[in-house]
């Protein structure tokens, strides 16, 4: 699937984050992990085209509008979804729900899934002039306010340069965002980072804009059975370290690996916690420094985090955990890059 979603995408060499002042907050390089190493920004629905094609080409049958509400049967697993249909039996059940996921209350009943205050509102738009191709740019004021563009590449309607906005926010006042003057709104973004006014002027209209909230999924074991849960079903956290996406992709490879041989299944859950675990701890330890709105995040930003960032051999592991490939113990074999 690579050829193709390289195609769509756009390459991202750096992250470079910079506060109010515009001191470095933090800047980092994929090739401090590896010379010619860099990451993919994508759009959502180039991501999902390509692993629908790549699911159709395996021949694989597909049955949309099915909304799974309950487990007809644990033993010989099958599904009831909500209009009554029953599907099933099958040999394995992977879950793949989401953060929010209803099969990991009926797999996990003890689970906690709790929303953090702080989430985000994001939109697409195109970067005409090219001005933040190359990075994931973010800027930062005190702890209440993270902006950040990521350039995406091509849109589902063939749209080109395209870049991701977001703009953190409480959860409790995202109505008001909604309700409020977004006029007003893109003049403030615009003062706290001009060049990014082209892309904010295009965001007039709130139906351009998508809410996120971020749980911190604590589901005990993964799995009761032949039912088991992967992605952010499973361990979903707050996007601080942009992870997510590629933690439910590499648990999906994992996971294929092992299907041949059901016995193996059984240590998936212990493989995979060496890289997940870390990645759920850290994002949960950041976010706080970049959105609680603190006093503390900012001095600990600019006096830890940022020279610590920037020391040699720290900037390396720095760059480990931004590309994604971080993990306690070896890296199976077919994933070694
Ligand atoms: C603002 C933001 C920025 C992010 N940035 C990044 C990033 O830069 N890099 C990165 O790697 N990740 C990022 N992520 C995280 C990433 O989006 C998620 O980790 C990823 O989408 C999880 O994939 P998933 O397949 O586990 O779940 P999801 O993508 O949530 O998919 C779950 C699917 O299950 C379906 N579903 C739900 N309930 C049912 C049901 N009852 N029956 C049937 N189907 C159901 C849903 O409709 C949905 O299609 C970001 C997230 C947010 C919110």
């Amino acid at each position: 699937m690579l050829d193709p979603i390289l195609a769509l995408g756009a390459r991202v060499e750096r992250l470079e984050g910079l506060d109010a002042a515009g001191r470095p907050v933090m800047k980092m390089s994929y090739a401090h992990w590896r010379p010619g190493a860099f990451g993919l920004g994508v759009h959502r629905a180039s991501l999902f085209g390509v692993l629908h094609d790549a699911a159709r080409q395996a021949g694989l049958e597909i049955r949309t509008g099915a909304e799974i509400t309950a487990i007809e049967d644990f033993g010989e697993p099958r599904l009831r979804d909500r209009v009554g249909r029953v599907h099933g039996p099958f040999d394995l059940v992977v879950a793949a729900d989401g953060a929010a996921s209803p099969m990991r209350e009926l797999v996990r009943p003890r689970a906690r899934s709790p929303v953090y205050p702080w989430g985000a509102v994001w939109a697409n738009a195109t970067d005409m002039e090219g001005r933040f191709a190359g990075a994931l740019h973010q800027r930062y004021d005190r702890a209440s306010t993270m902006i950040g563009v990521l350039p995406i590449g091509a849109g589902p309607d063939g749209e080109r340069d395209l870049v991701s906005f977001f703009w953190s926010l409480r959860v409790d006042r995202m109505t008001d965002f909604f309700a409020g003057d977004l006029r007003a709104w893109g003049a403030e973004v615009a003062r706290l980072w001009p060049e990014a006014s082209a892309v904010v002027a295009q965001l007039e209209n709130p139906e351009r804009f998508s809410r996120a909230v971020y749980r911190n999924v604590v589901a005990g074991g993964w799995s009761r059975g032949p039912f088991l849960l992967i992605g952010d079903a499973a361990h979903g956290t707050s996007p601080q370290l942009g992870q997510g996406a590629n933690l439910g992709l590499i648990d999906a490879v994992e996971l294929a690996a092992r299907v041949p041989a059901p016995d193996r299944i059984a240590g998936y859950e212990r493989a995979r916690r060496l890289q997940t675990g870390p990645y759920q701890l850290m994002s949960r330890a950041l976010t706080p420094l970049f959105q609680s709105g603190g006093w503390l995040g900012p001095l600990v930003r600019r006096y830890l985090f940022a020279p610590l960032s920037q020391a040699p051999g720290l900037r390396r592991i720095a760059a480990i955990v931004l590309t994604g490939v971080f993990r306690l113990g070896p890296t199976p074999k077919g994933l070694r890059p």
